[in-house]
Parts: structure tokens; sequence; C-alpha cells
């Protein structure tokens, strides 16, 4: 018999989802406004800490959408992004008809690397062109190395768009992801850690901006008893059955940490002794990762592929890491800077199955199937 799949990531709900929900409809608030999606922006202003303001969105490539329109990236501008990250992550740079310009990772943290960042701003503003913004990226949960990020944006006082989508409730020297720049965008797709189903939300160290956030969400309506419009607006506001689902995923925000934690964990174990394989891990004791995935690094692009289809036949799901965007068809042409850091984790690395509703014996198949094939090459 094929034994039940095992998932690389999926929703796992807390248990009073559906009491939300379930509110909604019972008074009716069946719509993109409601007690709901305030509840769920209240719960994570309480979790994220009291000087965020959260907007809560359809998604959270409309929230990194928004925040582009709201630091001014206008057609023409040049937005730094990194490289290697989720595309949600650049094409909203495109939707406003500003070009991206990607940055290659470092090997600690994968993240954007400092040294490239700042080469590509000096050049940037020496060919005429100052960047508008910088969308870092905390990739599957690891914080990128905030400290020196944030001093070059402010020494060349260019904001800093974080993309915390994968990083809710990781932690950089005690400081939550999703706090460090003006902006930040959180995802709560159905493979996050938490989810709406669908949904995202923007993180505003501002009132003003978080107010600014859902008059564009809601059609940019002006104060008046008719439509009327004096900016283009977005239908991006989320819905309050969706939110209702969000409030029941917040319950439970710290105990999916942790057992996403704990599978990383699992996986540190299993190869404790292993030369073939580097766990991906967080640097020093500054960084808390919520490990959304567990990614590990093989030595060989051949090796990786081999255990991806190995676990395939099992019918345990695993991903190559995010393809670099600028190695990829749609984004080739734009400017890069850095070497091969990125392009080399994508070749080798692998994420394993993450999922905080992983039970013994899923790991037990997990652990038992990464053994064998590793025991091939002994
Ligand atoms: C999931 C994700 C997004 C997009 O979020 P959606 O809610 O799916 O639109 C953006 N960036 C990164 C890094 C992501 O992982």
């Amino acid at each position: 018999m094929n034994p039940g799949k095992i998932w690389l990531s999926s929703p796992h709900m807390g248990g009073n989802e559906q009491k939300y929900v379930q509110e909604a409809f019972d008074t009716n608030w069946v719509a993109p406004l409601g007690p709901n999606v305030n509840g769920l922006e209240q719960d994570l202003e309480a979790y994220l800490g009291e000087k965020s303001y959260v907007a809560a969105l359809s998604s959270g490539t409309a929230a990194l959408h928004l925040g582009l329109v709201l630091l001014g990236v206008q057609a023409g501008d040049e937005v730094i992004c990194q490289s290697m990250t989720f595309s949600a992550s650049a094409n909203p740079i495109l939707y406003l008809g500003a070009t991206p310009v990607f940055i290659d990772s470092e090997k600690d943290t994968w993240n954007l690397c400092p040294v490239a960042l700042e080469e590509a701003i000096v050049d940037r503003i020496a060919k005429g062109k100052k960047p508008k913004a910088i969308i870092a990226v905390h990739l599957y949960g690891m914080p990128f190395k905030v400290d020196e990020v944030m001093s070059i944006s402010k020494k060349y006082d260019i904001p800093v768009l974080e993309d915390s989508a994968e990083a809710l409730g990781s932690t950089y020297k005690g400081q939550k992801c999703g706090t460090f720049g003006p902006l930040a965008a959180l995802s709560f797709n159905g493979n996050k850690i938490i989810t709406t189903s669908g949904g995202g939300a923007l993180v505003c160290q501002h009132k003003e901006y978080k107010e600014k956030t859902v008059f564009f969400a809601t059609q940019s309506r002006d104060n008046a008893p008719h439509y009327q419009h004096s900016e283009i607006g977005y239908n991006y506001r989320m819905s309050n059955i969706c939110a209702g689902i969000g409030r029941g995923q917040m319950e439970v925000i710290d105990v999916r940490v942790s057992q996403r934690r704990g599978m990383n964990a699992f996986y540190q174990a299993l190869f404790k002794e292993s030369n073939e394989v580097q766990l991906f891990m967080e640097p020093t004791a500054d960084y808390y990762s919520n490990h959304w995935l567990s990614a590990i690094v093989l030595s060989s692009y051949e090796k990786r592929e081999a255990l991806r289809l190995a676990l395939e036949k099992e019918n345990i799901e695993s991903r190559p890491l995010w393809k670099p965007m600028h190695l990829q068809p749609v984004f080739e042409n734009y400017p890069y800077y850095g070497s091969t850091v990125a392009e080399d984790l994508f070749k080798n690395g692998l994420c394993l199955p993450s999922g905080s509703n992983l039970n013994e014996e899923d790991k037990v198949r997990v652990a038992k199937n990464i053994k064998a094939f590793f025991a091939t090459f002994e």
C-alpha cells in the first residue's frame, strides 16, 4: 500500500478557527471588513510589539505591492531586491513599472549580502539613479543580517521593505522580524507558518502608514457621500471570513513556532554525524529562526536531485531551494550584483518536510528513507 503523502508544509488548524468563521456568518459580516479583520490586526499588533500598526490584506504579494506604493515607487524607478527568494518578492516592482536590481546572498543567512548591496547602491548612484527601496527577505524564517543591512539603509537613506512572509515568529537580537523596516509584508498563504487560507498583512511603523494602506486597499475612496477618487486604488483588503481563520491561528502561533523548530531539531539529530549534509542553521545566538522550512545543502547537484527523487518515490515531498530571480527567464535581463552564492545554494540545496503537523510516524518514515538513501553511498 502506498503510504499517505508527507507534505513539505501544509495547513495546521488550531481548533478555534471555525468558531470565528461561524461568528462572521451569524452576524452577517461576510465582507472584506468586520470584527475578525480588526481582531486579527489587533492580535498581530500585540504579537509584534507596541509600535506595530498592521493592515490585513488579501495576500503577501498585495502587501509588498502596497508597501512599494507607500514608499513612492513609480514607473522608471529602481528597487533593490534579494535575488534568492520567491518571485512574489520581485513581481510588485514590475507591477509599478519600476526596475528590479538583484543582489546575491551571503553564506550565513542565505539573505542579502551586505557587501554586494552596498556595491550595487554605489554603482546605481554613480550611474545616475538612486534606488528607491530595498526589499530584504528573511528566507525560510532566517533573519537577514539586520544590523548590516539597516546601517546601509540608513547610510544611503534608502528604506527597507522587509519581506517577512516566511518569518512570523523569528527574531533578531530578541526583536521580531517584521519590525525593523518602516514597512514589512507578512503572508498567510496555505503553506506558511500560520494561514488564513490566503491572505497577508502590511506591518507599519507609523499609524499614518497603516491608514494609508487601508485607504489604498479599499479603492482609495475619498471622504464624500458619493464615490470620489483622487488616487488610484486597489481591492486588497482581507475578507472577514479569512480573518476568522487567522484569529484562530494566532491563538497557536507560539506552539507552531516551537513545532517548526522541533522539526529542525529532528533534522539536527538526523544529520549530526553526516559529512554529506549541511543543515541550514542560525549562524549565532543573535538569530532565532521560526524554521518555517528546514533546508539542507548536499555535496553536489546530482546527489540533491537523487535524494529528491528517492523521497518522491516514497510519497515524501521535498523541494529545491528558491531559484534566484536573476536566473529566472522573466528577470534575467535586469542588473545583478554579487557572485554565485545564491546560485550554488540553489544547485545543491533541498527543503525537507517541515510542517508543524508531522507526527512521530511521519518522522520515522522521513528518517528511515533519508538514512537509506545515504547508506547507498557508504
Ligand atoms: C509566500 C511569499 C510571498 C507571497 O505571499 P502570498 O501571500 O502568497 O502572496 C512573498 N514573499 C515570500 C518570500 C514568500 O514566501
